[in-house]
């Protein structure tokens, strides 16, 4: 597992990218480029792990795309203390990105193959999530709510009401929705009892499925 002065260069590349992208938050950008991507792939797609895309990982779901997980991650909103729940650790790319900015993590995880490799492999890295939970997303993880940010990484065909109710007061649901395409919305929580709502554009995930367990 080696982080060569090359990974670091094409790292550099691909933060210069996601920012002609749009994206302009400065602890996103650092974040990006610090975590070793090439690492949380498959040796088969390492030439491939700072091109722009998303690729294929174990168990038939996908590492996102570069720009959709620096997006996602600006639209939280978080700072440094802030608490997080991620519904989909896959990899644990957006996880190491998310402790990488300071963030407290927890992360659910429905495929239990993922979930044992990642929760091996994060470490091995330096990155200590707070909690990796074996279990269903759409019922988030109200033990450790309420959460400064909630963060949906696979398609929701609609929006699980317990992960509204698991945001702080001025906290937001980052969650893409939708069936073939996902609009990315995001839900603040203006008070206990009301929520705004935004929409910032198709994207294109693997879907959040329902629990099988
Ligand atoms: N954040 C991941 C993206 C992985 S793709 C990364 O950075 O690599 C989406 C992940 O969501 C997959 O691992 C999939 O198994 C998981 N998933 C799908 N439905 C889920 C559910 N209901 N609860 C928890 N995880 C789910």
């Amino acid at each position: 597992m080696k982080d060569t002065f090359i990974h670091k260069g094409l790292r550099k590349k691909l933060v210069a990218t996601l920012q002609k992208k749009g994206i302009a938050n400065r602890e996103v950008l650092a974040a990006i480029n610090t975590v070793p991507r090439h690492l949380f792939m498959d040796s088969g797609f390492l030439d491939h792990a700072y091109v722009d895309k998303a690729f294929p990982i174990a168990a038939d779901q996908t590492i996102s795309q570069p720009y959709t997980v620096a997006r996602q991650t600006e639209l939280l909103e978080v700072v440094r203390g802030d608490t997080v729940l991620e519904i989909g650790t896959g990899s644990g790319y957006q996880t190491a990105v998310l402790l990488e900015m300071g963030v407290t993590v927890y992360s659910i995880e429905r495929q239990n193959e993922l979930f044992k490799k990642t929760k091996r492999f994060l470490p091995q890295l330096g990155y200590r999530p707070k909690k990796l939970i074996f279990g269903d997303g759409y019922k988030g993880f109200p033990e450790a709510a309420p959460y400064h940010g909630i963060i949906v990484t696979a398609g929701a065909p609609f929006v699980p009401k317990p992960l509204l109710s698991q945001l702080k007061v001025g906290g937001k649901l980052v969650i893409p929705v939708g069936e073939n395409v996902q609009i990315m919305t995001v839900f603040t929580r203006t008070s206990p009892t009301n929520f705004e709502k935004e929409e910032f554009g198709e994207f294109r995930f693997v879907p959040l499925l329902e629990d099988k367990n």
